[in-house]
């Protein structure tokens, strides 16, 4: 079986997620593999295919036990002969999975670290080397290895001795951890020969991300019961402190929303109890320290909100980014207000050594430069994925349409002589200080350090008292931020000119700064999600509703009966035949066996009741399925699909395997055929403006008179999307 026919006939899903094909090329090939992608990039696949394809047992090291029975339930439910070995068995049910692996019954064996030194578990490993063969070695979650990473684990550097008791078989990492010391420790600490390595773009465009501003220092309970009834499906709620996580999750529940707090002063047992109520769709919402969140696998959370600022960008990055796995549109809501900053910096200030109670200054010092990170996200105007890909290092050129400032950008001032008078006082004062002593000079504060340094002699000092602390410190970040100034990196902020600060203080560039709400005084109000194409909301909670029943059933959580992108698209098509029903995202033969009946007939009634038919998109054929290559019709519906997921071309053409202009000709297609909504993400409203009057003018039967009205000013793979809008308008 090929790897693409693998992929739909065990997990029932059309095309590679970015990077998956090239890391499962690899690990056919016998290279070692170090893989390095994004929460919800789709891990799991990149080591659970090969495992398939390949003859002998494929050994997983996994952190968390209860993460390893997710896994090995979800897959068995995939008809997968998976299973694990941990210290919860009794001897007997060990001494059963041992002889089924022996007999060659399994393909993918779960272990824990700590199993792995053992002398009885390196004797049964060779055993099973030398009877039904290892196929590789794969270690999940590698950063644990690593000692620089957030999850470090003595067990872990065990694993070297696998390289050395087998070096013949090769062995794979993956991790989400993006750092580079990290990166490399795994590769140094696992011995990986030449590996195949693959540093997937840490985007994820199914997120929407956005910052709402807390009215008087506050979330109120009512805004937040609003948000929460308008954004249907599980979500989790990240709180600082403990008190606050309690007091919390039972207001939500005297408001009627089901919610349950989760944090480290809980004992084990309600924990875990908490986490599978959660994981089963029981309870809707998990109030949560950041205690929770590292090795559950929901793929279905619908949102993260964060009630209080985070302390690093990486943090928030993590934190946010357990919303969505499953590929579906999630929203990252940072509730922020500018005394957080304050409080945040107290909290700094206060830490001290525990014994001489000196202040721990290398340890502020860090601390203040993450929290000034922080805060610049919170208090941005730019793209926030700009902001958050730059801290890994990734440029991200803006313009997502998928965040609050690219979808409501704040207007803008021109605050050039504020930015002169800023400037020159960074120059007065010999670039030496960072933005609050500036400020300080400006405001003409007499501070003892003001004065001991004689600053309050310059020209500068005491001429920015028409502007508040606030506005200077928003001004400060502003200019950092569209680099009119440079910021030292080593947590003191110091700031220095360069050429473009120069230009400012000549007089030869102007300076634009986009005003935060509050300082513009607008009301913040939530707004809805976007738009996602028509799903039949009835059809879709009523297969919710299915799900979770046949879920209790078996004792199952929802996700692992079918996750909610394959409902939507069923609430979508309504598939009302086997066949159709085969096509669903998600539905592997195993699962069309064992629920299709039960799914077609569900959808086949409720079409029914409410005057329905079948909505297949027409590009799908009804001849047999085992054609081997995808038809044009085909191709164009998993281009389309992907779209409507969120990604953008240069994605689509990765995991499709093809040209990025191929992939704009199956998006003409699909809009044609109605398949696309809107297409703003791909088009601005105001290009697609003058586009349509273009082929008003031209007519759509040539592109190159358009191409030279516009003045060449639109690619032809814009005109080609374009065209098919145009025709299909003109149609009705
Ligand atoms: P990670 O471990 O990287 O966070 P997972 O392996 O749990 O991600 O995958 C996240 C979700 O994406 C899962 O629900 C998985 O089934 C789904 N997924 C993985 N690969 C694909 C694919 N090629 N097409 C569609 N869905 C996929
Ligand atoms: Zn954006």
């Amino acid at each position: 079986m090929l790897p693409l026919e693998a992929l739909k006939h065990y997990f029932g899903y059309e095309a590679f997620r970015p990077g998956q094909a090239e890391i499962i090329n690899a690990s056919l090939n016998q290279q070692d593999v170090l893989a390095i992608l994004p929460t919800g990039g789709g891990k799991s696949i990149c080591f659970q295919l090969p495992a398939l394809l390949k003859p002998g047992v494929t050994l997983v090291v996994s952190p968390l036990i209860a993460l390893m029975l997710d896994q090995v339930l979800a897959l068995q439910k995939n008809g997968i002969p998976a299973t694990f070995l941990n210290s919860t068995l009794a001897a007997a049910e060990a001494r059963a999975r041992i002889h089924s692996i022996l007999n060659g019954e399994v393909k993918l064996l779960y272990v824990a670290p700590e199993r792995l030194v053992s002398d009885s578990f390196t004797a049964l490993l060779a055993n099973i080397h030398q009877t039904v063969g290892i196929a590789s070695f794969v270690v999940d979650e590698a950063h644990c290895v690593s000692e620089w990473g957030h999850d470090f684990r003595p067990d872990y550097r065990q694993l070297s001795r696998l390289r050395e008791l087998f070096p013949s078989i090769p062995m794979m990492a993956l991790t989400a951890t993006a750092t580079h010391c990290v990166r490399a420790d795994i590769t140094e600490q696992l011995s990986l020969k030449q590996p195949f390595i693959h540093v997937a773009s840490f985007n994820r465009p199914n997120l929407y991300y956005e910052v709402i501003e807390k009215s008087r220092g506050k979330v109120s309970l009512s805004e937040l019961t609003r948000y929460i009834k308008k954004t249907e499906g599980s979500g989790i709620i990240y709180c600082m402190s403990r008190k606050n996580v309690e007091k919390l999750a039972s207001e939500l529940n005297e408001n009627g929303i089901s919610a349950l707090p989760y944090h480290a002063g809980l004992n084990n047992d309600t924990r875990t109890d908490h986490q599978t109520r959660f994981i089963r769709d029981d309870v809707q919402i998990m109030v949560a320290t950041v205690a929770f969140g590292m090795g559950i696998n929901k793929p279905d959370v619908r949102f993260v909100i964060h009630y209080d600022l985070p302390q690093t960008i990486e943090g928030y990055y993590q934190e946010s980014g357990r919303g969505g796995r499953d590929g579906e549109p999630a929203r990252c809501t940072l509730f922020f207000s500018p005394g957080d900053i304050k409080q945040a910096d107290w909290f700094i200030q206060n830490k001290v050594h525990p014994e001489t109670n000196e202040p721990l200054e290398d340890e502020q010092r860090i601390a203040r430069q993450q929290l000034r990170q922080i805060a610049a996200y919170a208090d941005s105007t730019l793209c926030r994925r700009t902001t958050l890909l730059g801290y890994f290092g990734e440029a991200f050129p803006g313009n997502c349409g998928q965040c609050d400032n690219c979808r409501f950008p704040k207007p803008k001032q021109d605050w050039t002589i504020e930015a002169q008078k800023f400037l020159s006082c960074v120059a007065r004062t010999g670039e030496r200080f960072g933005s609050r002593y500036i400020i300080d000079v400006l405001r003409g504060s007499t501070r003892d350090k003001v004065t001991k340094n004689g600053h309050e002699t310059l020209s500068t000092f005491g001429i920015g008292l028409d502007k508040s602390i606030k506005e200077w410190q928003h001004l400060a970040r502003s200019l950092v931020q569209q680099n009119l100034v440079n910021e030292s990196d080593d947590g003191h902020g110091i700031l220095t000119l360069n050429t473009l600060s120069w230009a400012v203080l000549r007089g030869q560039h102007q300076v634009w700064v986009a005003l935060p709400n509050q300082l513009s005084k607008e009301k913040v109000t939530i707004e809805k999600e976007p738009d996602l194409g028509p799903i039949h909301t009835g059809l879709f909670q009523s297969l919710r509703t299915l799900r979770k029943e046949l879920a209790d059933d078996q004792g199952l959580a929802p996700y692992m009966i079918f996750t909610d992108s394959s409902l939507k698209e069923m609430a979508r098509y309504r598939p009302c035949s086997l066949p159709s029903f085969s096509k669903i995202t998600g539905v592997g033969d195993k699962k069309l066996e064992v629920y299709g009946s039960i799914f077609v007939k569900h959808i086949f009634t409720y079409c029914q009741q409410h005057r329905l038919h079948e909505a297949m998109p027409r590009f799908i054929p009804s001849e047999t399925p085992t054609e081997k290559k995808p038809t044009a019709r085909e191709r164009t519906l998993n281009v389309c699909k992907l779209f409507q997921r969120g990604l953008y071309p240069q994605d689509i053409a990765k995991s499709l395997e093809m040209k990025v202009q191929r992939v704009y000709e199956h998006l003409a297609d699909g809009i044609e055929a109605g398949q696309i909504p809107s297409i703003e993400r791909l088009v601005s409203p105001e290009r697609q403006t003058m586009m349509l009057k273009a082929f008003d003018k031209h007519g759509a039967d040539r592109l190159k008179p358009i191409y030279e009205e516009l003045n060449e000013q639109f690619s032809y793979e814009e005109l080609r999307v374009m065209r098919a809008l145009w025709k299909v308008t003109n149609r009705n």
